[in-house]
């Protein structure tokens, strides 16, 4: 008693006074059973009966007392602990076996753990050793794994409360757990467990449960078993923690199926919706495919961080709209596409997609900027177990198509005629590229005739494709193909390339007379077209400023200075630019000063009005002027035009009048005959 009384002074080991707890403990000396109090706090027993000390191998209390328990502690039994006074502090109290190591040896033990008041508040274990038995190394071992194990194992009577947890499964389940279907966040996950269980006797899931810590992802095993110790039907059950692995596996499924900058579904897991709808009872769907218009206008002219800004602000006014059942996915680009999985009643659906339009055609606002976007949209309707994903798509498209054919901003559903005409289409495609292949283009020329002198001083290529069975093929009935299916970069360059051969030809033979070769806007845009012209002007024979490249203004629209770049980086290569059909197109007057621009081609329609559009020709005329730029007026028919321009002092005419495009020999033929600009 007296070494006792020693642990009450705070000097002793920084213990904290005990006498309170040495009162209630009186009790105890007395008594047979080994029963000790432990403090969680500070490791230590607080005090012990002689059973106690015998058990834990002391020689007396007082050497038990001063004993730290902490020094060789694992830090699962040091968890443990910490929970013990969470549970006995809320007046539990539990049984459990212990494996003890006085001095090294271990002995298993099953100790009845209550709470014990400490002065501070705090409560200690009042631990008393209700059954002691030397147990076979095997049963000691596996009783420790038992205890140490991070797995979670725990025997619930089936249908009724938990009959045993091991410290893990303590240490994880709420202290409002009452049976094994309240752990389940999802009850119909519970439903499933122990409908599995009935028809197999055991069965493993990852599902989300209520635990001491919030919601967690377990994996669990559950089986059917009797309990030992009653016999009554039992579900074991074994869980891991695989919330950090269940986090990191969904974020990495959700990168793989969505669009990083919208956070839309991707294609391919479109293609998978698609295939899987198959399955699913509805024997209608709608694929909605819708387009931003003109998107490639806001990129060029306010940037491509307004261009994102726009794709996101427009997915996310789309994923509102739509149900939950119904999913949204990016193609990529500005082109969406929306699956709807229940569409047995078209006119409502296409009612859906009307409203749509309407709900994405809202102004958008971005610090300064404000744009109105509008989309383009194709609906078709397919039945899952029937028609392929590629083939629904094209449907999708090719009504997509036909809303911007008939000027943007709306909806089309798709129709067989639709298909007629789109495989007509995909026929010339193919006839095209044939025809790249065969090189089945030829040239035209058309001559400039010079107002002052009456002679010819250029010849405009046009280009003409010579069909094996349709005859001669005009440019305006192939070129808007070639644009959109981008074949027009390799039509384009055999294009220049026949018509720099011919202008090198007329040169070396002492022909003194320039060529205009027309660049689409597709063709500008491709980076390939810069690699041709400086490939071209390395040839020996390549006559500077001879060869002028015609630009519609459409061209000249974007970032004024990337332009102004690429304009000036042609010119000194040694070719011409010249603005072909000025005056119908978007240009921005402002930006042509900036540019590098040698010619300036009055559009026909103007010349076509003379001398009603008088004004805007001479506006035409003296801004090129002011620029310092060559006029020629296009599409001159008639002498009274031809007078009015020369009165003008517009430089060139090329027209009817003078000459119809024709094949090269002919051109050449008038020329070497001196052929008057009136001929
Ligand atoms: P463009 O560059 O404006 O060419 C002038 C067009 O006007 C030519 O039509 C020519 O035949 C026609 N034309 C010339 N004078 C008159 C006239 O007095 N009256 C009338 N009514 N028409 C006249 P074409 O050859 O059918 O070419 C049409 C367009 O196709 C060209 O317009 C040009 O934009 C495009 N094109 C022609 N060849 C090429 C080419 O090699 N590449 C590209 N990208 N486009 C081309
Ligand atoms: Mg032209
Ligand atoms: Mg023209």
């Amino acid at each position: 008693m007296a070494k006792l009384d020693q642990l009450q002074t705070p000097s002793h080991n920084g213990l904290e006074p005990i006498g309170p707890v040495r009162h209630y403990f009186e009790f105890a000396y007395s008594l047979q059973t080994p029963i000790w109090v432990f403090d969680i706090d500070s490791c230590r027993v607080l005090c012990a009966n002689k059973p106690a000390c015998t058990l834990w191998r002391a020689e007396d209390e007082a050497a038990l007392c001063t004993r730290d328990f902490g020094r060789d502690m694992s830090s699962t039994v040091r968890e443990r602990l910490q929970q013990y006074q969470t549970d006995v502090a809320s007046g539990s109290t539990f049984k459990e076996m212990w494996t003890l190591y006085p001095n090294g040896e271990p002995h298993s033990i099953e100790v009845l753990f209550s709470g014990f008041p400490k002065n501070d508040g705090r409560f200690a274990l009042l631990c008393e050793g209700t059954h002691h038995k030397e147990d076979l190394p095997e049963n000691i071992r596996s009783l420790e794994a038992l205890l140490h194990t991070d797995v979670m194992i725990s025997l619930f009577r089936r249908n009724g409360p938990v009959l045993y947890m091991n410290p893990a499964a303590r240490n994880a389940s709420p202290t409002s757990q009452t049976g094994l279907a309240s752990q389940f966040a999802e009850p119909q996950d519970y439903d499933t467990l122990i409908f599995e269980i009935d028809r197999k006797g055991e069965h493993s899931m990852v599902a989300e449960v209520d635990t001491a810590h919030g919601r967690r992802w377990h994996n669990l095993t559950a089986k059917a078993c009797l309990d030992a110790a009653t016999g009554g039907a039992a579900i074991l059950v074994t869980a891991n923690d695989v919330t950090e692995l269940k986090n990191a596996r969904d974020k990495a499924r959700f990168l793989a199926n969505r669009d990083q900058l919208t956070g839309c579904f991707n294609r391919s897991y479109l293609q998978h919706t698609v295939r899987e709808a198959s399955r699913s009872k509805h024997k209608k769907c709608g694929l909605l495919f819708f387009d931003i218009d003109r998107f490639k206008q806001i990129n060029d002219r306010h940037g491509h961080e307004m261009g994102d800004i726009v794709l996101k602000a427009l997915a996310s006014r789309a994923c509102a709209a739509i149900k939950k059942t119904d999913l949204l996915a990016r193609l990529g680009g500005d082109e969406f596409v929306i699956l709807f999985e229940n569409a047995e009643d078209k006119k409502q659906l296409e009612r859906v997609a009307q409203r749509l339009l309407e709900n994405l055609r809202r102004p958008l606002v971005h610090k300064s900027v404000k744009l109105n976007p509008t989309v383009s949209m194709g609906l078709t309707f397919f039945t899952p177990e029937r028609d392929n994903f590629t083939a629904i798509l094209r449907q999708a498209d090719i009504a997509l198509y036909a809303s911007k054919s008939e000027g943007r901003d709306r909806l089309t559903v798709y129709n067989e005629a639709l298909g007629a005409t789109a495989d007509a289409r995909d026929q010339i495609e193919s006839d095209l590229k044939r025809a790249i292949e065969r090189e089945e283009f030829v040239l035209h020329f058309q001559p400039r005739v010079d107002f002052a002198s009456g002679e010819i001083v250029s010849l405009e290529a046009l280009v003409r494709w010579k069909h094996p069975t349709r005859g001669l093929v005009m440019p305006s009935d192939f070129i808007p193909f070639c644009e959109e299916s981008g074949l027009i970069e390799p039509v384009g360059h055999l294009v220049l390339r026949a018509g720099l051969n011919h202008v090198i030809e007329w040169h070396k033979s002492g022909l003194d007379i320039g060529v205009s070769i027309n660049i689409s806007p597709t063709q500008f845009d491709d980076p390939k077209l810069m690699e041709s012209l400086v490939e071209f002007a390395g040839d020996p024979g390549f006559p500077e400023n001879q060869v002028e490249l015609e630009l519609t203004e459409n061209v000249l629209v974007g970032d004024r200075t990337v332009l102004a770049g690429r304009l000036r980086a042609i010119a000194e290569l040694g070719y011409r630019i010249a603005i072909d059909d000025f005056g119908v197109g978007y240009s921005n007057l402002s930006y042509i000063s900036d540019f590098p621009v040698h010619c300036i081609k009055i559009d026909r329609s103007f010349v076509d009005r003379l001398p009603e559009s008088g004004p805007v020709v001479r506006l035409i005329l003296t801004l090129a002027r002011q620029i310092g730029a060559m006029t020629v007026a296009e599409g001159v028919e008639t002498d009274v035009q031809a007078e009015w321009l020369r009165q003008a002092s517009c430089d060139q005419a090329q027209g009817f009048l003078f000459f119809h495009p024709a094949p090269v020999e002919r051109v050449l033929e008038h020329i070497a005959h001196g052929a008057s600009a009136t001929a």
